[in-house]
C-alpha cells in the first residue's frame, strides 16, 4: 500500500496483522535496526512490502541509500518533515548530459528522497554524498511521465530526467506524486553549509556565508587545458582522460603553428592551430561551466557524511 490516502486505522490494522506473521516481523526488525535513527521517517510508506520475491534485497538497498546521506538529510529536513520514500537514480538537470552519455551516468548518481512537501536530491560519489544537494517542491511539478528507460519530472521551466529506476520505484514515485502537480516553484539549490534553498547559482550563501566553487573559474581552466575544469569539480577519472586528449590537441596545434606539418605553411598552420584550440577548448569550457551551474558546491566539494555504511553503532 502507498502512503497516499492511507488512514491511521489502515496502518494500525497493517501492524496488527504484521505481528502474526513471523517473517514480516523479522524483516521489519532487521530493517529498523539498520535504519539511521537521526532522521524522521515513515516506515510503512518507505517499505510498502516486507516479504516477496526480491523484496528483501530491494529494501536493504533502500536502507543503504538512506544511511550514507543521513547527516545531510538530518541537516536539510525541517522539524515536522518525514522521509516517505527513497530511491537511487541518475539525474539530469541540464542539457549537457545528452552529449555525455556514460560519463554523465557516472557523475550524476543521486539519492532521491521524498517527503510530504518536496523531493530532496543528494548527489553521490560512490555511495557517499558529495557535491550538490537540490530540492524540488512537490508543488513545482507539472507532470510525471513514467517510461521504461527514463522517468521525467516536468516542471514549468525545465525537466528532470531520472534513469536507472527499478520498476517498483517508478510506480511508487508516480503514485506518490500524482496529486502534487501544480507547477508553482522550481528546482532549487541547497547550500552545503546550512541547507538553505537558493533559487539560482550564487558565489556564496546569503544565509551562512559559505563560499562556493565558481563555474567561471572552471570554464577558464578548461579553456586553457580541458581536463583542468573537471579536476576542479572533482571528476578525477574524467579529468585524467580529458587531459591526455587535450595534451594531444595542444601538440597538434603547436606543430601546426610551428610549421612542422608538411604542406601547411606557418600562417595557415597558425590559423588552423587557433581554430582547433578554439573549438576543442571552447566547447569543453562551456560543458565544464554547465557542470558547475547545476548546483552549489563548497570549496572542498564535501557534504556531511556518515563514517560507516554498515548502519548505526
Ligand atoms: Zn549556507
Amino acid at each position: 500500500m502507498g502512503w497516499e490516502g492511507r488512514t491511521e486505522s489502515d496502518s494500525i490494522g497493517a501492524m496488527a496483522l504484521d505481528t502474526y506473521d513471523p517473517r514480516i516481523r523479522a524483516a521489519r526488525f532487521e530493517l529498523e535496526a539498520k535504519l539511521p535513527k537521526e532522521i524522521p521517517l515513515d516506515f510503512d510508506a518507505l517499505f510498502p512490502k516486507l516479504t516477496g520475491r526480491g523484496v528483501d534485497k530491494h529494501n536493504r538497498r533502500r536502507v543503504e541509500l538512506l544511511v550514507s546521506p543521513a547527516p545531510v538529510l538530518k541537516a536539510a529536513l525541517r522539524p515536522d518533515e518525514q522521509v516517505l520514500y527513497a530511491l537511487p537514480c541518475v539525474l539530469d538537470v541540464c542539457w549537457v548530459q545528452a552529449f555525455m552519455g556514460a560519463w554523465a551516468q557516472l557523475i550524476n548518481r543521486s539519492a532521491l528522497v521524498l517527503t510530504q512537501e518536496r523531493l530532496l536530491i543528494v548527489h553521490l560519489h560512490g555511495k557517499q554524498p558529495a557535491s550538490f544537494v537540490h530540492q524540488v517542491p512537490r508543488a513545482a511539478l507539472t507532470k510525471v511521465s513514467v517510461g521504461v528507460f527514463s522517468t521525467v519530472l516536468k516542471l514549468r521551466s525545465r525537466k528532470i530526467t531520472l534513469t536507472g529506476l527499478l520498476a517498483q520505484d517508478r510506480k511508487a514515485l508516480k503514485a506518490a506524486l500524482a496529486s502534487s502537480t501544480r507547477g508553482s516553484g522550481d528546482l532549487e539549490h541547497l547550500c552545503p553549509g546550512c541547507f538553505a534553498a537558493h533559487p539560482k547559482h550564487v558565489e556564496s550563501s546569503s544565509h551562512c556565508g559559505t563560499a562556493f566553487k565558481s563555474p567561471r573559474t572552471a570554464a577558464l581552466r578548461s579553456r586553457l587545458l580541458p581536463g583542468l575544469g573537471d579536476y576542479y569539480w572533482g571528476h578525477r577519472g574524467l579529468a585524467v582522460f580529458e587531459t591526455m586528449g587535450s595534451l594531444f590537441t595542444w601538440a597538434v596545434a603547436v606543430a601546426l603553428a610551428a610549421g612542422q606539418v608538411p604542406d601547411v605553411n606557418r600562417v595557415t598552420g597558425l590559423g588552423f592551430a587557433l581554430l582547433v584550440l578554439a573549438v576543442a577548448n571552447g566547447s569543453d569550457a562551456l560543458w565544464t561551466r554547465a557542470q558547475g551551474m547545476k548546483g552549489l558546491m563548497s570549496l572542498d566539494g564535501k557534504l556531511p557524511a556518515s563514517r560507516s555504511l554498515s548502519g548505526r553503532h
